[in-house]
């Protein structure tokens, strides 16, 4: 049980603030039941049943190299963005979106959950790309049947030209978008009153930047999940707890009490 005063404290720390940036994570997802990448690896302890890793089998070579094997593990994630959808957490954030026009959203999903919640597409990074819709690497062309290529062999090939199909997320040994790389910091640049980092444990200079930034410039820093992270340390707030337990809570009180 969290105490009630934290969330409060909270609240009032996001109230003052005009720009926000809340960056999530897996665990925000995790909360609508859905893996990651490193969790589907959990699945496999690590190792597919060809015997490699799951982040050589999700790599961006590998999708070359032999897209069919790659594609096998792809559509387990499609199939998870698919089969779950956005929780109370990812409702809070929008609702945060739309009542602090200069709040962004940072993601390390490729779920596409934020903007299905109705956080505004303009305001929106995600880093690591999103699951649907796919696109065609030969031709560019962009394909909306994602759930019908799911249930047919694999790899999803081209309607109009027969080329391999994929989606638009950052496989392992692939770089980020250059385009949300530039948003963000751009935005980084224009600077924050306040991150607040949900669900996610990760440490990319991408993450770490804005939060030390933030702090450095005299802003506040808040954390919401369930186990200390490596970012603890730099938080002004932390919330033991899970996005989806707390967060609907912190914002009514932003804008209820
Ligand atoms: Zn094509």
């Amino acid at each position: 049980m969290v105490d009630p005063q934290l969330l409060r404290q909270a609240a009032a720390m996001l109230r003052q603030a005009r720009r926000i940036l809340v960056i999530t994570g897996a665990g925000l997802s995790a909360d609508s039941g859905l893996p990651t990448y490193r969790g589907l690896g959990g699945l496999y302890n690590g190792v597919t049943a060809e015997g490699l890793p799951i982040e050589e089998a999700l790599s961006g070579p590998m999708l070359q190299q032999d897209p069919a094997l790659c594609w096998k593990y792809l559509a387990q994630l499609g199939r998870a963005c698919l089969g779950a959808q956005p929780n109370a957490g990812h409702a809070a954030i929008a609702r945060l979106q739309q009542e602090k026009p200069e709040c962004w959203v940072l993601t390390q999903n490729i779920d596409g959950y934020h903007r299905q919640a109705g956080s505004a597409p303009e305001r929106l990074i995600e880093i690591h790309g999103h699951f649907s819709p796919l696109y065609c690497q030969a031709c560019g062309a962009v394909d909306e049947n994602l759930e019908a290529h799911l249930a047919a062999p694999l790899p999803p090939l081209c309607s109009r030209c027969g080329g391999i199909l994929r989606p638009p997320v950052v496989l392992f040994e692939e770089r980020l978008p250059e385009a949300a790389l530039d948003d963000l910091y751009e935005q980084i640049e224009r600077g924050f009153d306040a991150v607040l980092c949900v669900g996610t444990t990760a440490s990319f200079p991408y993450i770490q930047e804005p939060v030390l930034r933030t702090r450095a410039s005299g802003g506040v820093t808040l954390e919401i999940n369930p186990e200390p992270t490596v970012l603890s340390a730099w938080m002004d707030l932390c919330i033991e707890a899970r996005a989806l337990d707390v967060l609907p809570k912190v914002i009514s009180h932003i804008f209820f009490d």
